[in-house]
């Protein structure tokens, strides 16, 4: 119920019961003052026909009373006036006339008590106030009752009945009291008029804020109120209005900061509740902030890839989305995390773009591909009952990552909401990946020889405390290869450094090609190369040597105005069956290349632990 409605209703409700109460007790007071009256008039009467009645005893012309009693009744004021004579008056003066006798059982009952009646009561159908007041003997002034009476004091020596009429009595209060009724209630008109006209102000003050509270609360701050008077309502309404202002200019200010911040050409404004779109926002950057501190103390892409996949999965609710690295110098692309999987396969995109990156329009614009808006922007999307949308991470002014989502079609409006929470996020990263990248990078090259582009001996130093952990583990083995050109100077001697360095990069690549993927091939020195070769024994592993030895035998290697054909020799040894440490099975692997040597070159010779003994130098 509004509040007009309310002080209106309790004040009418007020004024009601006022009204009844005043009339009740108006009607009751008229009542009871009317009964009063009309007694003092009956006692008065009956004061003056007593007066009457000694005064014609002591005249003697008490017998000629009849004709007074007659004339008592066209008295004013009163309806019916009888003398009843009592029997102690018949007895002293004989029977009284016949109107002197008592009419009923009342009169009879006061002659014989002495005691007065007065009560309200009906008479032919009209309302009278009846008095039967008795006349009582008494001794006191002169004349007095008993000088005439030969009664005791006390006795009742009659009665006088009197009936006046209560009607215009009533009559005249019924009018007194609606009169006076009619006039509270015009009063209450008026006031309760004066009221409205009071509370006017202060009700539409109330509708007002309610109005400019209740937009704010939905994000709009545009609302004033007017002020309507000068008094604390007026300062009421300045206030508020002044704080609207603050709070449109603030929520307003803080919108567009945030929006710079967003990027992504967003805005706070009309996107709904701009409170609750600024407070998002907010928390949004606040949580992008965090997460950029997080990746920065990842200790690889890997961590920041899949911190990413846990900001579109978890946070963002995507159950597709594919997580791509570019690697610019060779146009591919690779799937990081798909749909939350780690090395999974391109599931949404046409495989196409794994070997051309340039087919992903992404990679290729280095724009956003939104198929919400553009149905069918991207033809290498896979397209099923999902669409997409895809963003770059753009890293040294090229596209670094590509970010795809996938997400139902009817979903499209609330992903395109998500896209520019999502890019603050993808521009945090951008830096971050930049510099792991680059970090990996230089490790990559500070861990590998320039010239054969194999891991170098200082890989294996870092390497090698993880390579027997992990054998260990799986209780593998593991068997090296020590391999070294046999008579190399004389290439460098004959044909210069540089055919030499031309035959020890054929080498490398002879070398690439007998490993596995798994197998490990090390520059370990000058011309000196050591394999790894994971879950080998020694016997596979010299069978393994053998076939390099001969392929390296069988090669020519062109060199300006000449071919040359060079020869290899090559130890083998086993881990943890020749030594339990990694370097004394290197060393053995040396000894037994050493052997080799000894013995005529281009060999391959497995390390025996009498190799070891006779040669006390190692
Ligand atoms: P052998 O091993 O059969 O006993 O005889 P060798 O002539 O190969 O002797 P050694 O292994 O001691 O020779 C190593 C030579 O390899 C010495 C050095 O000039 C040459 N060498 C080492 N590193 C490089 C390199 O990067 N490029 C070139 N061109 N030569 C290198
Ligand atoms: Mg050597
Ligand atoms: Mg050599």
């Amino acid at each position: 119920m509004s509040l007009n409605a309310k002080i209106l209703w309790i004040f009418s409700a007020l004024m009601g019961v006022v009204l009844l109460v005043v009339l009740v007790v108006g009607l009751y007071t008229l009542r009871e003052f009317s009964l009063y009256t009309a007694e003092r008039h009956a006692r008065s009467v009956a004061e003056t026909v007593r007066e009457s009645l000694t005064e014609s005893m002591v005249n003697g012309t008490i017998a000629k009373r009849a004709e007074f009693l007659e004339r008592l009744k066209g008295v004013p004021g009163v309806q019916g006036v009888r003398v009843i004579r009592g029997p102690a008056v018949d007895k002293q003066f004989g029977p009284g006339l016949s109107m002197e006798s008592p009419a009923g059982k009342e009169e009879a009952e006061v002659l014989e008590h002495g005691l007065a009646v007065f009560k309200a009561t009906e008479n032919h159908g009209a309302r009278v106030f009846r008095a039967i007041i008795p006349y009582i003997a008494s001794a006191t002034g002169t004349p007095n009752c008993l000088q005439c009476h030969m009664v005791s004091q006390g006795t009742v020596l009659g009665a006088i009945s009197i009936d006046i009429p209560l009607d215009d009595v009533r009559q005249q209060a019924i009018t007194a009291v609606s009169l006076l009724g009619l006039f509270m209630f015009l009063t209450a008109l008026f006031a309760l008029f004066l009221l409205r006209r009071l509370l006017h102000p202060l009700v539409e003050t109330a509708n007002a804020v309610k109005e400019v509270v209740a937009q704010a609360v939905g994000g709009v701050f545009s609302g004033r109120i007017e002020r309507r008077t000068s008094d604390e309502l007026g300062e009421i309404a300045s206030q508020l209005n002044r704080l609207m202002e603050f709070l449109d200019e603030g929520i307003t200010a803080i919108g567009h900061r945030v929006g710079e911040l967003m990027g992504y050409g967003y805005s706070c404004q009309n996107v709904g509740n701009q409170l609750v779109t600024t407070t998002e926002m907010v928390e949004g950057l606040v949580e992008a902030s965090r997460f950029k501190q997080a990746i920065e103390e990842d200790q690889s892409k890997l961590e920041v890839y899949q911190r990413l996949a846990h900001v579109l999965g978890d946070q963002y609710d995507f159950h597709h989305f594919s997580v791509y690295e570019v690697a610019s110098s060779k146009n591919r692309i690779t799937p990081i995390v798909v749909d939350g999987e780690l090395d999974a396969a391109c599931r949404w995109c046409d495989p196409q773009i794994l070997i051309d990156a340039n087919a992903c329009r992404v990679r290729r614009t280095g724009h956003e591909v939104n198929a919400v808006d553009f149905p069918g922007i991207c033809t290498m999307f896979r397209a099923g009952d999902e669409t997409h949308i895809c963003l770059p991470i753009t890293q040294s002014g090229s596209v670094g990552c590509v970010i795809q989502m996938v997400f139902p079609r009817d979903h499209g409006q609330l992903a395109k909401l998500m896209i520019p929470f999502i890019a603050v996020y993808l521009r945090e990263t951008a830096p971050v990946l930049e510099a792991k990248r680059l970090m990996e990078h230089l490790r990559e090259s500070s861990l590998r020889d320039a010239m054969t582009g194999l891991y170098n001996r200082r890989f294996l130093e870092e390497y090698v405390t993880t390579l027997v952990a992990i054998s260990q583990r799986r209780k593998g083995i593991f068997s090296i290869l020590m391999l070294d050109l046999d008579y190399f100077k004389q290439v460098n001697d004959t044909f210069g450094h540089e055919a030499g360095d031309k035959v020890l990069k054929t080498l490398a690549e002879i070398l690439l090609k007998s490993a596995r993927t798994s197998d490990m091939v090390i520059r370990y020195g000058g011309e000196e190369f050591l394999i790894i070769l994971m879950d080998t024994g020694a016997e596979d592993a010299a069978r393994i040597a053998e076939k390099i030895r001969a392929k390296v035998e069988e090669t020519k290697v062109s060199l300006p105005g000449t071919v040359v054909q060079k020869t290899i020799s090559i130890g083998v040894s086993e881990f943890p069956s020749d030594a339990d440490t990694f370097w004394q099975v290197v060393k053995y692997a040396d000894v037994a290349l050493y052997e080799a040597k000894n013995t005529g070159r281009n060999r391959v010779v497995r390390f025996l632990p009498a190799m070891w003994k006779e040669d006390e130098k190692y």
